[in-house]
Order: C-alpha cells, then structure tokens, then sequence
C-alpha cells in the first residue's frame, strides 16, 4: 500500500535523535514549561522571522488562544473559511466569538477576498485566514484589507510551516499565527503540539498566562486561562525534527513537480502552480476530479490510499448549521468538497512510488 504518511520508513539518524532527544528530557527531570520548550519556541519564532514564540498543547489551542489574548470574544465576528480542519471554526467558538463562513477560490480553495469583503460588519474583529494545503497568497491583499478594515489576521499555518511569499515566511504577515505540531503535519510531534508567534509583546506575555491557567506569577491568576502547554519530550523531538524539515519540504516539493509532469488525465484537475514555488509546501496534494469517489475507489484498488480534505465543509456539520456566512452562499466550497481529492504526497515517498501514483491516476477512466 502507497499510504497517506509513513513515518516508519523516515531515516535511521531522525529516529536516533528522537531517542536522544527523548532521553535528555528523562536525565533532565524537568517534563513541562522547562528548557526544551523555552529553546524550541525561540528557535521556531526565529525560523518564521517572528519576535515572540509561545508553546501550546495544540494548533486549536493556538487559534483560541490567539484570539482570546487580541480581546476577540463574545460579540466579536471573526470570519474565515469553510473549507478547512474543523479546528479552525471550533477555535473561534471555544473563544467565545461569532465566526462568518466566507467562500473560497475556486482553483486554489483559499479563501476568497472578495467573499470575505461580503462578509465584514460592523462587529468583525478578526480574520482566520488559513494557509490551506501548505499554500500562501495574496498577502499584500489580505494585510492591506485587515489594516484598512482595521481588523486582526490570524493566520492558521497548521498546514503551512515554512511557505514563504516574497520572502517572508508565513506567521510573520498577521498579529498572530497559530501553528499545529500534531503527527501528519509538515513538521509534527510524536504526539499534540502548537506553538502560537507574534510580534506584539504584550500578545506573547497574554498568551503565556492563558496557555497556563490564566496565571501570571505563580498562585495569581487575573484571568481564566487553559491548560495548554507544549511539553519537554515534544519540544525536544520537534528541535530534533525541525532540523530535517528543509530536506523533507523539498521532497514534497519535488514529489509535487514529478505529479505535474506525469499527470495526464483530462478527468483529473490539477490544483493550480504557487504563485511562487516557495509559497507552497505541498503539505496536501489535491486534485479535483467530476467521479471523485470513482477515482478514489479506482486508486485503492491500485493499492494507492487517498484522503479527502475535506468532505463535509463546516456549514454542513451538524453543529455549525446556523452559522452565519456570505450572503451569495458558498457554492465553491460545496463543489470542492464534492470533487477534491488528496493525493499522497510526504517526504518518505520513492520516486517508483510517485510514478505508481501517476500511472494510476492516469489509467482511471473517468
Ligand atoms: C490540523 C489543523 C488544525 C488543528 O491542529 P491540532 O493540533 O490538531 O489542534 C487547525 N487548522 C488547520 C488548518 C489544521 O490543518
């Protein structure tokens, strides 16, 4: 089977320092809000080209607790995508806040400027922009839109660690950003793990009282916080794993050139190029395809194991039925739901692999 992840063929020496990594953490006898996390939040804000990092226990986690430390709250709109993990949307609501659907792009399925436009009120506070796929665009736009708006981006980098635009990376452009750690994730944990970055101090210092009971010194808490730490063994396996991530992004990268090249199947859309070829980290390869459970069916069938990200947008959940969205609909976010289609594409990947993929790609008869 050609599957979605394969973190048991990654090589010996990343899983050597894992274990070493995992073993300073025991000797040390320190295992939450100690050195490792300290070191890997600098290390990681630096990266991204921001001033502060702070450490969560999750990428859902980093979202709330971003919105919560920029005073977004009950009241407040905050409007973002349907076409995204669920976690985006819970995030905002477990702030408290009001989140509007807006649509997305039909090619890239990022969310639509415009669309977003439709969707601004009075009470809009802030925009979840999410970096979907591992793509980035329109940063200019979308910085230009929030500052005249005089709203808040928050970017969700879940899926994007690295992608640069014009070379700034991504997590630099918004008051905030909210990264996942969780295992599928371009750089992941061996377990949960977020990490929220910003510039603004006061931000960073909200944050780190949030993510910790709301305390600000120990036995005082002005606010009701969470429990939300990332910790030592996760931070320790992330400083060890964050060291091969730029090797393992440009295999993804090439895994997505050798897709381009071999895929030839006019009942297969490819998703579009990057506006650059460092605004794409390639963490999901989506096709589009009219047959896309025919296709899916046929690729496992070829012993090729395919994802769907993702096939029930938020305003088709049970639980978000009523929530309020763009005035035109969002007929792009209901017809990428029907058609998408992931494909695998990860670092561990051979290039026979990658041509399996293609030829079974292009020997589905639509
Ligand atoms: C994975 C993901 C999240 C949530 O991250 P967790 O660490 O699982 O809480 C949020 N947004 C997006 C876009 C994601 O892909």
């Amino acid at each position: 089977m050609i599957a979605m992840n394969d973190f048991r063929s990654e090589p010996a020496e990343l899983r050597a320092a894992m274990t070493d990594a995992v073993r300073r953490v025991f000797e040390s006898g320190w295992y939450i809000l100690g050195q490792h996390c300290q070191a890997f939040e600098e290390a990681w804000a630096r990266e991204c080209g921001v001033q502060h990092g702070v450490g969560v226990a999750n990428g859902m986690d980093a979202i709330e607790i971003a919105l919560r430390s920029l005073h977004v709250g009950p009241g407040d709109e905050v409007i973002t995508t349907p076409m995204t993990a669920f976690a985006s949307v819970l995030a905002i609501l477990r702030a408290g806040a009001t989140p509007v659907l807006a649509d997305i792009e039909p090619g890239s399925a990022l969310l639509s400027i415009d669309s977003a436009k439709r969707c601004i009120s009075p009470r809009t506070r802030a925009v979840v922009l999410v970096h979907l796929y591992g793509q980035l665009a329109a940063m200019d736009r979308w910085s230009e839109l929030c500052s005249t708006a005089g709203i808040n981006l928050i970017e969700d980098c879940a899926q994007s660690h690295l992608a640069s635009l014009g070379g700034r990376v991504c997590g630099s452009f918004g008051r905030a950003a909210a990264f996942s750690f969780y295992p599928t994730k371009n750089l992941g944990a061996i377990g949960d793990g977020g990490m929220l970055l910003t510039n603004d101090t006061l931000v960073a210092e909200r944050s780190r009282m949030l993510r910790n009971y709301g305390q600000s010194e120990r036995y005082h808490h002005p606010v009701l916080g969470l429990n939300s730490r990332l910790d030592e063994i996760q931070a320790a396996i992330l400083a060890a794993r964050s060291r091969w991530l730029p090797e393992f992004m440009t295999r993804r990268r090439q895994v997505a050139q050798l897709y381009y090249t071999g895929i030839r199947n006019p009942a297969v859309r490819l998703p579009p190029q990057p506006v650059e070829p460092d605004a794409h980290v390639w963490h999901l390869f989506v096709v589009t395809c009219p047959n896309r459970d025919a296709l899916a069916a046929h690729l496992l069938a070829c012993g090729i194991q395919t994802f769907i990200h993702y096939p029930i947008a938020v305003h088709h959940q049970r639980s978000c039925a009523d929530l309020a969205r763009d005035p035109f609909g969002l007929p792009c976010t209901e017809l990428h739901a029907k058609t998408c289609l992931s494909l695998p594409c990860h670092p561990q990947l051979s290039d026979e692999q990658v041509h399996a993929v293609i030829d079974a790609v292009n020997g589905f008869k639509g």
